[in-house]
This record gives structure tokens, sequence and C-alpha cells, in this order.
């Protein structure tokens, strides 16, 4: 499709960032690009219409989910709400932590972010290993939302990220 293909044109890879060994998957091409960037919210849009209608919340993950969240909630017209790195949201939170590939991390988000049974779809430009997105989706089910799934730019396959998260699915537009 001529959108998914102005999209893929629109991710660079960077070998050996931030470690070696790592291949980097930029997605700034793409907000440099308003027709890519627009692309992008497209695709989530028939998406997140066609599978989960019933949507009323989106979630964004720290840092580059916040780049995509609020531009699709805007199309839908729903909320849109932070899930941050700990010790960056003010007032009452929940947390969880996490394990990265060096050491520990936590995603937290305030404790009226969400109501009890709130419909909430999660986004972030990439999954991995799974670990931040299976943070977030335990720190929803923390918050009692009713977690409908995930969506993301970019899916890298042989990490098996889409395992670790379930029962949560996720939909990717572009895999690697
Ligand atoms: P995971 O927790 O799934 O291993 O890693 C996913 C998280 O790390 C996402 O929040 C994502 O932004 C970031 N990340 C890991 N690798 C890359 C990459 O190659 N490109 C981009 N843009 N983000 C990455």
């Amino acid at each position: 499709e001529a959108k998914l293909d102005l999209v893929k044109k629109h991710i660079k890879a960077f070998p050996d960032f931030p470690i070696k060994g790592i291949l980097f998957r930029d997605i700034c091409p793409i907000l440099k690009d308003p027709g890519a960037l627009t692309a992008v919210i497209d695709l989530f849009e028939e998406h997140v219409r066609q599978t989960h209608h019933q949507v009323e919340l989106i979630a964004g993950l720290d840092a580059r989910g916040f780049l995509f969240g609020p531009l699709l909630a805007q199309r839908l017209g729903v909320g849109f709400v932070l899930i941050r790195k700990k010790g960056k949201l003010p007032g009452r939170t929940v947390s969880v932590p996490y394990t990265l590939e060096y050491g520990q991390a936590e995603v937290e988000m305030q404790e009226d972010a969400v109501a009890p049974g709130q419909k909430v779809l999660l986004i972030d430009d990439l999954l991995a290993t799974g670990g931040t997105l299976s943070a977030a989706c335990e720190l929803l089910r923390k918050n009692k939302a009713e977690l409908l799934g995930c969506v993301v730019v970019i899916e890298m396959k042989d990490l098996r990220g889409s395992e670790r998260i379930k029962p949560a699915t996720v939909f990717s537009l572009i895999q690697y």
C-alpha cells in the first residue's frame, strides 16, 4: 500500500546505536515529513476504527509514544494520557518496575489518569523485547482500565515482544 511504503521510506537505520550490535530504527524522518506523519495516523486510525471502535482513551509511552498518541487521539475524538518514566509526574501516581537490558526502570501514571473500566489503547513508536509495553499493560491493569490492545509503528519480530505482552495484542505498521 502507498501509505505504508511512504512510512517505510521515512525510517532510517543506525547500526551500533546506542550500543554496539544494536540496529536502531529512527522515526525522526517521519515527523519531518507531513505526508509520512499523516500516513502513520491514517493507518492507525483505520485499524482502531475497524478493531477497537469502542476506544475511550489513548495512553502513550514516554517519549516517542507522545509524538503519535495525541494526533491519533484527536482523530478519534478521545483523550490522551501519559505513561512516563518514574519521577516525572506530579500528584499521586501508580508505578510498575521492569527490567531493562542493563538494570531497572519504572513506568508511572497519575492515579486519576484512567477511570475504572475505561477502554484504553496503548501506543508507542516501537516494540522490541516488549519489556516497556508489558510494564505499561500491567500499569493499566493496576489502574483497572480495560486494555483493548497496543499499537506501534515498528515491531522487531525476532525479539518476540508480542509474546511477552500476551494476552494483550499488538498491531504494528512495519515489521523487521
Ligand atoms: P522494549 O521494551 O520493547 O525492548 O523496547 C521498546 C522501547 O525502547 C520503546 O519505548 C522504544 O521507543 C525504545 N526503542 C528500543 N529500540 C528502539 C529502536 O531501534 N528505535 C526506536 N525508535 N526506539 C527503540
